[in-house]
């Protein structure tokens, strides 16, 4: 049987490392051609030396020399965001696994799609800010875009085999991140540890922070209105807080079909790499006997102002979601770094949604100034807090 080979962006994060578990689990199916990773060469060393990519890139060029001592035999070796962009657009691939935090997915993201092969995408904020230009692209070159997002996953499962028929509503189910049974008068003195403690996934920082704000759940409701073309007032937040259902699709007709599953990246990173087949998995199946119900709830949006933010910002549409997404980032870092307090995280966002001259449809050269415009907006605020 002929492998899949599968390039990998990001392989030395969460989702990166995970999709090397299920490549290894399922390696009479899927071999390896690429992997790329910002700064953690010795981890990324370890890799190529295992899975045999034809080539790996580094971010951080400083680290090419490091690269070319620690990986044993003949593999190309690039340097820098032109390197990335290298393997991103990678010949021999079939498809191609986006897996960057932040910000830094939009390019890797769009020469991808340019290259018209299977996109699997794990990383949201490339769709939040350039949605418009992904997705254009991705249908000018033919090439389809894989949701990794668990909930994404799942409604893209369930609509499948559906008619044409654009469905009547989506819900995104939310498990309600670590602070769901926290008292909205402790946020202020919020540790980061705490912050950082999601009750059901395991994640990186800057996810697990955006889960805790639940701008993670504002983020996604932009990715779902880019992915399934939808829009923004029929995408509906649940929480669930037990996770077994990752997602809901509400057809004209009345009928609710959902996807539900353990709680493992694993599952929908696999589903998105074998797509359009499915494959057997090493994972523990459902076992629906041994949950104790499972519950839906509205989401508390007073408690969570992100919500509200990523919902204005959506609608505003333009370049307003990518200045959401870009102060979150920002002021998440800065909240990691024990710069501002939790509380501050939304209340920067509003600030610099509220000073932004929205632009129709920015370019790729226009976001990045935005992006620049907001960094600048975000350390200002951060140097008067503190
Ligand atoms: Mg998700």
């Amino acid at each position: 049987m002929k492998k899949k080979k599968i390039c990998i962006l990001g392989s030395t994060g969460s989702i990166g490392r995970n999709a090397l578990k299920v490549i290894s689990d399922l390696s009479d199916r899927f071999e390896v051609s690429g992997l790329s990773a910002q700064s953690n060469s010795s981890l990324l060393i370890k890799q190529a030396n295992r899975f045999r990519p034809k080539a790996v890139a580094i971010g951080e060029e400083a680290r090419v020399g490091e690269l070319r001592k620690g990986i044993k035999g003949k593999i190309h070796i690039y340097g820098g965001e032109k390197g990335i962009e290298e393997i991103a657009r990678q010949e021999e691939a079939d498809t191609i696994l986006i897996a960057i935090s932040g910000s830094a997915s939009i390019g890797p993201t769009y020469s991808a799609v340019s290259s018209g092969k299977d996109i699997a995408l794990a990383s949201k904020e490339a769709l939040v800010s350039a949605g418009h230009i992904i997705t254009r692209e991705a249908k000018r070159k033919k090439s389809t875009i894989i949701p990794v997002d668990s909930e994404h996953s799942a409604v893209f499962q369930c609509l499948r085999g559906a008619e044409i028929s654009k469905p009547n509503r989506l819900y995104i189910t939310a498990s309600g991140g670590p602070l769901l049974k926290i008292p909205k008068r402790s946020f202020g003195n919020l540790s980061r540890k705490v912050v950082l403690k999601h009750p059901k996934w395991k994640m990186g920082k800057k996810i697990s922070v955006d889960s805790a704000t639940m701008m993670n759940k504002g983020l996604e409701i932009i990715e779902a209105k880019w992915l399934f073309g939808i829009d923004v007032d029929k995408i509906k937040i649940l929480i669930h807080p037990e996770a077994i259902v990752h997602s809901m699709v509400e057809f004209v007709d009345g009928s609710v079909l959902a996807q539900l599953g353990i709680t493992d990246m694993r599952l929908p990173i696999q589903y998105a790499l074998s797509y359009p087949e499915r494959y057997r998995s090493m994972l523990k199946p459902l076992d629906l006997t041994n949950t104790q119900g499972l519950t839906f709830d509205k989401p508390d949006i007073d408690k969570f102002p992100s919500l509200r933010l990523a919902y204005k910002a959506a609608k505003r549409g333009g370049s307003a979601p990518c200045v959401l997404n870009s102060s979150n980032e920002m002021a998440v870092r800065a909240f990691l770094r024990g710069s501002i307090r939790f509380t501050d995280i939304p209340l920067i966002i509003e600030k610099v949604l509220s000073q932004h001259r929205r632009i129709e449809f920015p370019s790729l050269e226009e976001i990045r100034k935005i992006e620049e415009w907001v960094k600048e907006k975000v350390e200002a605020f951060c140097l008067f807090r503190s």
